[in-house]
């Protein structure tokens, strides 16, 4: 039984992760100090031996007891309005979070990943984007934040790999959705089903021209876990490559939820990339991965959670 660190925990995509080490038969510690995260996406492993949890901030020094073999460092904010509204945390958590969390695996010599994300590409040049692309990221604009702290992330992970020889792992993750995101956490996806389930309009940014290309959870933690369990140290995109415009997809999820919400149109947030879409080469041919679950699947699953949610979180909205 292996014993694994998983930081961000009670997010989206920490708490499938801890399911899925959970399922692996190994020991999990979820961390996390629930600045964008719930408990309740931990509720059902709170009770089982081989699951403890550690509501802290690892941008603070982190120490845990006992050996570890992996660390995965996912606390980050990840949504443009969460790193909007916290952009001191999010270059904290990238930058001074993951030195503790280098420490750590140094000290318990474990194989330490990072959630790195399309995000380092900018508004690409290049397209798909491949991982040799060295993008373009404006610094100093909004999303600066988050880009570049997942930039440092990725310099500082490779410099412990080549100075401490630390075994790494770096996974550039794209735009990724399922159960467990919030509702109103103002990604795409969530946005337009909240819109859907409220009988709101639903709010495309722009023209609807920008592109992007979505993950279904499941398949992208097959591919984390993949990618962990190889021994590829180089960064690595896991994603969908399956492309499609903003206004296109409006309109699959007006078709998709039944209802006969209007598409109206908001201005594009500054910075926001025209078009992105994974090269997932290197994920075929190194972890024999692709994506098996198509987007019409992904997005009814999507929905069926979101409506049993519902209630709840729109009464949250109303408050
Ligand atoms: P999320 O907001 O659901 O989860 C992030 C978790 O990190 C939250 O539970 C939050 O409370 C926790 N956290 C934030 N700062 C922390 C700190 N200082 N100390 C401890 N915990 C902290 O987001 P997510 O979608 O699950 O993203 C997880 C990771 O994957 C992030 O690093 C994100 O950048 C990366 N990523 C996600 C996507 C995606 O499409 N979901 C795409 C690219 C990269
Ligand atoms: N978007 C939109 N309406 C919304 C929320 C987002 O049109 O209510 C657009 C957004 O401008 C972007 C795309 O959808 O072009 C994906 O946005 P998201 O925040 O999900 O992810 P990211 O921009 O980080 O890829």
């Amino acid at each position: 039984m292996k014993r694994i660190l998983i930081t961000g925990a009670a997010g989206f995509l920490g708490s499938h992760l801890c399911d899925r080490f959970i399922a692996e038969g190994h020991h999990v510690i979820g961390m996390d100090n629930l600045i964008t995260g719930d408990l309740k996406n931990l509720e059902h492993l709170m009770q089982l031996e081989r699951f403890d949890f550690y509501h802290h901030d690892v941008t603070k020094f982190v120490h845990v007891p006992g050996k570890l073999d992996y660390i995965l460092h996912f606390a980050s904010p990840a949504s443009p309005i969460d790193y909007l509204k916290i952009p001191i945390q999010t270059l904290k958590v990238g930058a001074l979070g993951t030195h503790n969390l280098l420490g750590l695996a140094k000290e318990k010599n474990a194989r330490f990943m990072i959630a790195s994300t399309s995000e380092i590409y900018g508004d690409p040049l290049v397209h798909p984007q491949t991982e040799e692309y060295y993008g373009n990221v404006n610094t100093i604009g909004p999303r600066g934040v988050y880009d570049e702290a997942k930039r440092f992330q990725e310099s500082i992970t490779m410099a412990y790999h080549r100075f401490h020889g630390l075994d790494t792992r770096i996974v550039r993750i794209f735009n990724t959705y399922g159960p467990r995101m919030r509702l109103n956490d103002g990604r795409v996806i969530p946005a337009f089903m909240g819109q859907a389930l409220r009988g709101e309009d639903l709010t495309v940014f722009g023209d609807g021209s920008q592109t992007r290309s979505f993950c279904y959870v499941d398949d992208e933690i097959e591919g984390i876990y993949r990618l962990l369990m190889s021994d590829y140290t180089l960064p690595m995109n896991i994603g969908n490559p399956n492309e499609i415009t903003i206004k296109d997809f409006a309109e699959e999820i007006v078709k998709l939820t039944g209802t006969d919400q209007k598409i109206i149109y908001k201005p594009l947030p500054k910075d926001d990339p025209l078009q992105r879409q994974p090269d997932i080469t290197k994920a075929k041919e190194i972890l024999g991965w692709e994506p098996k679950v198509g987007r019409e699947e992904g997005m009814r699953k999507t929905f069926e959670y979101f409506k049993t949610l519902s209630k709840h979180e729109l009464q949250k909205t109303e408050h």
